[in-house]
């Protein structure tokens, strides 16, 4: 591992942080150092922390500890992310017969220079106890994979010398706090302690020494698994006929991320204690290196165990789940494997905790049982979370733990750190406190497309539904205004629940391939909103056969096109669906040289109330939104109005301002619509709160020729 330690970035990384001590913004520089190595941390995972004395406001001299505050993580930390606490006071504690993990977080609460920083890590005790200045500490994978192994003291000796000391599992908290320093006063000459099934901590007085040692530690312990492994070895870890075989059995009919995804994700979803149904996001990691470890004989007994380190608990769950599907299944004979392995994980995750809670004799509120990380040979490695990010850091972490155990194959088998720690960490007092305190978003981890992604329709729809917590993509043949929305939409929302495909809904094939993306990156689909529309303004008379064709083909074909392709999608995941049309206030109330549009809007409406009949069999309900002239939103024009609109205005002698207001002052609440106004009906359908399918709502102020009937 590099040492990416350099004094002359060291000292203009200091010197860009005027506001900052200097001693605390080179604890900021290391810390990201750290936090740039996945093999070192991930998402969250190891602290960092520095002493210093400073004045008070009453201008007396304090010793402060400056530790990792939660919530942060080393690879972007900023000084804000370092809490600090008395450390006087934080020493003192060391004398108590025994502390509590609750009243342990209250004594950080109530002795933080800033009441309102971030809880201090959990190790803060740790930090605090030790004497030197600066302490790093990271879950390394070549040090904790040493720590898995069959006497693992041997090997931690044989690879990194003897300027350690040895730790035995210990749950972080005031006991882990205080074996360390007693650990290190009967030998102060230690230059790390290595915490079995945990990670590493080093420590000096001076910055680039406590995070020199540390790579030096973690590149010690990767030069010893590398040497364990006997020449042609390398091949063999990664055989490239399993590449092979593996590639086959992805080729196989049914055992396609099309197939296997949708149905792992309705497998997956379950309703939780107060009846609300619970929606997962499946991240798919499937390079080439991952799919030959997978296809290994050895990889259920390889793979098949715990973490790493127990801070993974909280994302990934203790094992992953492993499903074998053999090539010759078909797409039912997949579902049947797959759920029942689902129900059999469950099962011994509810056996668990049963267990552990009866034996560590606490009430405790089970959390689901769902498996975070499912290991498929053939396809991939799929991570699983109530949301899109959740889903990525299960996948990140996982994929991380692949390759760990794979660089310690050669010395034995990899041990399970035992299930009570497993238990202690993932049911932890502090984190079941939390539990329940946050109701889930209204669409929390559902999938939506909406169609026309490129128009001022979409922007107002595609708002609510980010805004209720869905996942949601846009799609429109013309990838500038797709990308100008999606935009303006990221800059609200985030990106992070936001996609964009490339799609035409008059096309079958192409649909196919967008909703093949669609599944490919979320797993699967809850919300249809076929929104792509056009108009075209000509009486009977001049209306051409191709521009009648033409409206025809997106408004009405592109709404069967798109239902058609999610129909399988709702029946793998087998929990129902949304289907909600933008329709319009022309079905029921016409104009004249608007034929085109009227009955193509008509036929697609017509066809949503087909749809309804069909797939009430599947819990999937269809609904119509019957909205009137929306012209813009959030600064994006309605394709179709600047289609429409100067005809329109032409046929009506009006400007456009004029136009507006002629359109506001026909209905009966002499109401503007506006897109979000339509998001708002859509959102109402999509978020199923009702049991109606069928059903046209209206938006357009009241419009009695329009009103549904
Ligand atoms: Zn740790």
């Amino acid at each position: 591992m590099e040492n990416r330690f350099n004094q002359v970035e060291a000292a203009a990384f200091v010197a860009a942080r005027p506001d900052c001590s200097p001693v605390l913004a080179l604890r900021v520089y290391t810390s990201r150092l750290l936090g740039r190595e996945p093999e070192l941390v991930l998402h969250g995972g190891g602290n960092t922390s520095v002493k210093e004395r400073t004045p008070n406001i009453l201008g007396e001299e304090q010793e402060l500890l400056y530790i990792k505050g939660s919530g942060w993580d080393l690879a972007s930390i900023e000084a804000a992310g370092f809490p600090g606490l008395d450390l006087a006071w934080l020493r003192r504690l060391r004398g108590l017969p025994e502390l509590s993990d609750e009243e342990m977080v209250n004594q950080f609460r109530t002795h933080l220079l800033d009441a309102a920083a971030p809880n201090p890590s959990i190790e803060t005790l740790v930090h605090a106890f030790l004497p030197h200045r600066f302490i790093d500490h990271t879950h390394a994978d070549a040090v904790v994979t040493l720590t898995h192994l069959p006497t693992p003291e041997k090997h931690l000796r044989a690879a990194l010398g003897e300027g350690i000391a040895i730790l035995p599992f210990i749950m972080p908290g005031f006991p882990l706090a205080r074996a360390m320093v007693e650990l290190y006063e009967d030998d102060p000459q230690v230059e790390a302690v290595i915490l079995l099934q945990h990670g590493i901590f080093t420590f000096a007085d001076e910055a680039e020494i406590a995070y020199s040692r540390m790579i030096d530690y973690v590149t010690r312990a990767e030069k010893y698994l590398a040497g364990q492994r006997t020449p042609g070895n390398r091949s063999q870890l990664l055989p490239s006929e399993a590449t092979n075989s593996a590639s086959e059995a992805s080729g196989a009919e049914a055992i396609t991320t099309a197939v296997v995804l949708p149905l792992l994700r309705g497998a997956l979803s379950c309703v939780d204690s107060a009846g609300v149904r619970r929606y997962f996001s499946l991240d798919l990691r499937d390079d080439s290196v991952l799919l030959a470890a997978l296809a290994r004989p050895d990889a259920a007994q390889l793979f098949g165990g715990g973490v790493l380190t127990p801070d993974h608990v909280i994302r990934t769950k203790n094992y992953p789940l492993l499903l074998n599907l053999e090539p010759g299944f078909d797409q039912e004979a997949v579902g049947v494997v797959i759920r029942e392995a689902v129900e059999a994980y469950g099962n011994r995750y509810r056996q668990y905790f049963i267990r552990q809670s009866q034996a560590a004799g606490a009430e405790k509120i089970m959390l689901d049982p769902s498996p975070r990380v499912i290991l498929i040979p053939g396809l991939g490695l799929v991570g699983a979370g109530f949301s899109p990010k959740e889903a990525a850091i299960a996948a990140d972490i996982a994929v991380q733990t692949v390759r760990a155990k794979l660089q310690g194959v050669e010395l034995g088998p990899f041990l399970d750190l035992g299930e009570e720690h497993i238990f202690a960490m993932e049911y932890w007092s502090l984190e079941q406190a939390k539990l329940g305190q946050g109701k889930p978003a209204l669409l929390a981890g559902r999938v939506a497309l909406v169609t026309g992604g490129g128009g001022a329709m979409a922007v107002g729809i595609a708002a609510k539904l980010l805004e209720a917590g869905a996942r949601v993509f846009l799609s429109d043949r013309d990838q500038p205004r797709l990308e100008a929305v999606a935009a303006r939409l990221a800059a609200r929302f985030g990106a992070a629940n936001l996609g964009t495909v490339v799609m035409d809904v008059t096309d079958q094939a192409s649909v196919a391939a967008g909703l093949g993306q669609i599944v490919q990156t979320a797993g699967g689909l809850d919300i249809l909103v076929p929104n792509a529309g056009i108009a075209h303004v000509a009486r009977l008379e001049e209306l051409s056969g191709a521009d009648f064709a033409r409206v025809m083909a997106v408004n009405c074909h592109g709404v069967f096109t798109v239902i058609k392709a999610a129909i399988p999608i709702f029946r793998r995941q087998g929990y129902g669906g949304q289907v909600v049309i933008n329709s319009s206030k022309n079905v029921f109330d016409p104009g004249p040289a608007f034929g085109a549009y009227s009955a193509s809007k008509a036929a697609a409406h017509q066809l949503g109330k087909i749809a309804a009949l069909e797939l009430a069999e599947l819990g999937v309900a269809v609904n119509m939104i019957n909205a009137d002239a929306v012209f813009a939103a959030d600064g994006i024009d309605s394709g179709l109005w600047e289609v429409v609109g100067p005809d329109r205005m032409r046929a009506r002698k009006l400007d456009p301002a004029g136009l507006r207001e002629y359109y506001r002052n026909r209905n009966l609440l002499k109401a503007e619509v506006s897109a979000e106004q339509v998001g708002n009906a859509v959102l109402f359908f999509a978020a199923g709160l009702t049991p109606t399918t069928g059903a046209t709502l209206p938006v357009d102020g009241g419009i009695p020729a329009a009103f549904p009937r």
